[in-house]
């Protein structure tokens, strides 16, 4: 069975960027919205090859991109943005089922940005699945942006879970292929 990796995050964060950054030149790409429980979730087929070590690895994984679902729950009631149960208004149904689906789970957040509440709800809920994470620290576009990553030590990850990427600049894509790899 090929491991199934899902993109999660809090909206804005770039998971769809980094979805078809993943996905692109892939010889069997496509992407499509599944009907009913697989709703509002994309799906698309990544084939990785690298040589790695002087050996060829040839592996696919499936991508699940889980855009859509929080900035609607959001907009309903924007009063409650400072108050919002990082369980239920955060993490929609899908997202949860995609992390349950999921080998690997990306876990995308905006560097720029740093750690926000939003984060941290997206992560306790992340770690409560048992489910093996990858922190994505996106939108790393210059090394000005050096120093940026200290905030997310904060959820207490070993640093080895924990890479920065630009998927604007198409920066860190090869070492996220590489550890997929290494991975499936
Ligand atoms: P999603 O809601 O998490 O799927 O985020 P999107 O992939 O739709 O991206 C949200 C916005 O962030 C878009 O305007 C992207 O162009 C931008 N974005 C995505 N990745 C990067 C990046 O690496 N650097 C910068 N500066 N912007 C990015
Ligand atoms: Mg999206």
């Amino acid at each position: 069975r090929s491991m199934v990796v899902s993109i999660i995050g809090r909206p804005n964060v770039g998971k769809s960027t980094i979805f078809n950054r993943l996905m692109k030149k892939q010889h069997l790409a496509m992407t499509h919205d599944q009907p009913g429980v697989t709703r509002d979730r994309h799906y698309g087929i990544m084939t990785l090859e690298e040589a790695i070590d002087g050996e060829a690895y040839k592996e696919e994984v499936i991508l699940v991109d889980t855009g859509g679902f929080y900035p609607d729950k959001i907009e309903i009631d924007p009063k409650k943005k400072n108050n919002i149960d990082p369980f239920f208004n955060i993490m929609a149904d899908h997202a949860k089922l995609a992390i349950d689906e999921s080998d690997l789970v990306l876990f995308v957040v905006d560097v720029r940005e740093g750690l926000l509440p939003f984060d941290k709800g997206i992560c306790d809920y992340i770690k409560s699945t048992r489910k093996p994470f990858w922190l994505i620290m996106n939108k790393f576009d210059t090394e000005k942006q050096e120093g940026d990553q200290y905030d997310f030590y904060n959820l207490g990850l070993d640093e080895e879970n924990m890479m920065r990427v630009s998927a604007e600049h198409n920066r860190g894509f090869y070492d996220i292929r590489e550890r997929l790899v290494k991975k499936a």
